[in-house]
């Protein structure tokens, strides 16, 4: 696997594969990889020649208040897996190097409407910080395919509609969550809790499946859906931010008429906030 921190090297490196016509794929990460991560690059290799995987702690996406400085960083560990995995480049710029004119003084790149609900309405210029660094990453490797996870499913949606508005020559291709086998959906801030609460976290996806088995029988009465959802997150030990039921391509609250839906929850465990989602097709009766 070649290493490369520059945009330089990395431009060059990939002009000279595309003289064999070769293809690309992006996977940005921020490292601290585990089996969510991993599956992105399998999925990368599965569409282009070459698979360049970008490590990049972005401090435009964290804000103020955050947890940018405590974000887990393990380089080595990171190189280890992808190296297994038989990754092409592992392109891990500096900060210098992606903001030389730092971060708050920068060109950004906003998608409007849907940046403002959900983890959006939580974490004010989140979605800013993801789409600008995308939208860099995308210009500087020219990639043919970019992975991501349904994980962050908001942030697959605003990179969709930054793709379609902006009319960027890639195709985005998702990736169902990884989950640990009692439902936790891997994460890297995983990372951050403690015995007690890695113990309760996996109720964060317990919850949404109760949910979708209420929907899945009937229950169309979504904000007492919801509400009942953050009681009950509540009762356990979270501090919820939000649980909402959606239409899932459209990411607007969901109506009677609906039938593609998707739940999302964000809840804090202690200091640590976890997202998660879970799809319902009211067309298919199933879990
Ligand atoms: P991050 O390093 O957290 O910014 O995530 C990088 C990419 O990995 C994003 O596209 C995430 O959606 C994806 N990802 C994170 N966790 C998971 C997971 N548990 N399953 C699948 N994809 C994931």
């Amino acid at each position: 696997m070649r290493i490369i921190q520059t945009i330089k090297e990395l431009q060059q490196t990939l002009n000279q594969q595309r003289q064999t016509a070769r293809s690309v794929a992006l996977v940005p990460t921020m490292g601290n990889l585990h089996q969510g991560h991993l599956q992105l690059v399998s999925t990368a290799q599965r569409h282009a020649d070459i698979v360049v995987v970008s490590l990049f702690v972005n401090p435009t996406q964290f804000g103020a208040n955050e947890d940018l400085d405590g974000y887990p960083r393990t380089l080595q560990d990171d190189i280890d897996k992808l190296e297994a995995l038989n990754t092409d480049i592992l392109f891990t710029p500096s900060i210098d190097e992606m903001y030389p004119l730092g971060g708050d003084n920068t060109s950004y790149v906003h998608v409007p409407d849907i940046t403002n609900v959900l983890c959006g309405a939580s974490r004010p210029g989140h979605f800013d910080g993801v789409t600008t660094i995308v939208n860099k990453l995308f210009n500087i490797s020219r990639a043919e395919f970019a992975v991501f996870g349904e994980k962050d499913f908001q942030q697959v949606a605003v990179i969709r509609r930054m793709v379609e508005d902006l009319n960027i020559p890639i195709t985005i291709i998702t990736e169902p969550t990884v989950r640990e086998a009692d439902g936790l959906a891997l994460s890297s801030r995983n990372g951050y809790l403690s015995k007690a609460q890695r113990q309760l976290a996996p109720q964060l996806y317990a919850t949404l499946l109760e949910v979708k088995i209420a929907i899945n029988a009937g229950d169309k009465n979504f904000k007492q859906l919801e509400a009942n959802a953050k009681d009950r997150l509540t009762a356990q030990g979270f501090k919820p931010d939000y649980v909402h039921i959606f239409q899932r391509n459209f990411l607007r609250p969901a109506c009677d008429s609906d039938i593609d839906l998707i739940i999302l929850a964000a809840a804090f465990v202690g200091t640590t906030r976890l997202i998660d989602n879970l799809s319902v097709n009211l067309s298919i009766k199933s879990l």
